[in-house]
């Protein structure tokens, strides 16, 4: 893993002012601070003078909670990259997090700046801005607005506030700096109470009936040293619904009483399931790299293909590999 060495803010920046046009790239599937980080950029950059996109590399629309967030609706879905001197990734804690964009980012990684705070990203452009301690990728985005001089805005920090309250579980875990950057971000004038509302708990009827109807088949379930509490939310439940209501379900099995660890087999197409692993017992972002995913140690995730009792299987066999609980 990549060790932050404040060097690399002014290596970042640098990129940056040398740039006239830049791609921001937000990862597929996106959450609250990938969609603030994107948006945090395309601001900025535009009061730098920049030429500035927004590109998430997927078909399928964002979450409408999802475009209250200042920009948001002017981030492009699309397969290929504009024309432009720099690509930014930011939240993509790997290059096949980009979706359809990984090839041609892979091929223009020398033109790539990566902003990110996820502990298994191994760096995959010319300049890595990572900060594995880091509440969410939008307190990254902090450091380096700082380090180009952009004052913060009410709108900035509405898009950097959208990442640190839903990547710190609404302050529930964190450094106590990540009270401070609030508290700054605070007196923009931004209405936090609202964007909680808007990103956290807004739910419609039908969504909140599909989690009633998967978390009434939460299991426990021992593995190897382990026991894990397990949502399945099969294809038929979760079709149609909300991504926001779906990617909730892992909330209430991040820490269930006598578990150490919580697993949601979300089926996102036929055969295709996104697992969601959280745990403050066990790493589990080295499980799900192990998977071909990633994460941070206590919160991780992957995709695989098959029938939920082979992807059930998978997990099973790679947990047992892993031993006993390796602290987090
Ligand atoms: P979630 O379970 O909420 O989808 O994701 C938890 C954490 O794991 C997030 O930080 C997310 O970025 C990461 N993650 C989830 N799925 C994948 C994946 O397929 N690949 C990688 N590299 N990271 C993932
Ligand atoms: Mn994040």
């Amino acid at each position: 893993m990549t060790q932050f060495s404040p060097e690399v803010l002014t290596r970042a920046a640098d990129l940056i002012r040398a740039a006239e046009s830049v791609a921001v790239v937000g990862h597929v599937r996106s959450d609250a601070d990938a969609v603030g980080s994107v948006s945090a950029m395309l601001l900025s950059l535009r009061r730098l003078g920049k030429q500035a996109v927004g590109v998430v590399g997927q078909p399928m629309a964002f979450s409408a909670n999802l475009l209250s967030i200042p920009a948001a609706r002017e981030i492009e879905l699309a397969d290929t990259l504009p024309e432009v001197d720099l690509v930014i990734t930011v939240d993509c804690g790997s290059i096949d997090r980009t979706g359809l964009l990984s090839r041609e980012i892979a091929e223009k990684w020398e033109q790539t700046l990566v902003i990110d705070h996820h502990a298994s990203n191994p760096g995959f452009g010319i300049v890595n801005l990572l900060i594995p301690g880091a509440e969410s990728t939008t307190t990254v985005i902090r450091e380096l607005l700082r380090e180009l001089d952009v004052e913060l805005d009410r709108d900035i920090a509405h898009c950097l506030y959208a990442g640190l309250v839903t990547d710190t579980g609404s302050f529930r875990w964190g450094r106590p700096a990540m009270h401070e950057l609030a508290a700054e971000l605070m007196r923009t004038g931004i209405d936090s109470r609202q964007i909680g509302v808007d990103l956290i708990d807004s739910t419609s009827l039908v969504d909140l009936q599909m989690i009633g109807r998967v978390l009434a088949g939460v299991e426990t379930e021992r593995i190897g040293a382990l026991t894990a509490a397990v949502l399945v939310a099969e294809r038929d439940v979760i079709a149609g619904h909300s991504d926001a209501a779906v990617e909730s379900l892992v909330d209430f099995v991040r820490a269930l009483e006598g578990t150490d660890a919580g697993v949601v087999f979300k089926e996102m197409a036929p055969g295709f399931w996104a697992v969601s692993l959280r745990s403050s017992v066990i790493n589990v972002s080295r499980v799900a790299v192990a998977l071909g995913g990633g994460g941070h140690v206590p919160a991780a995730g992957y995709t695989a293909q098959g029938s939920i009792e082979s992807v059930r299987a998978d997990l099973t066999a790679a947990l047992a590999r892993m031993g006993v609980p390796d602290p987090a």
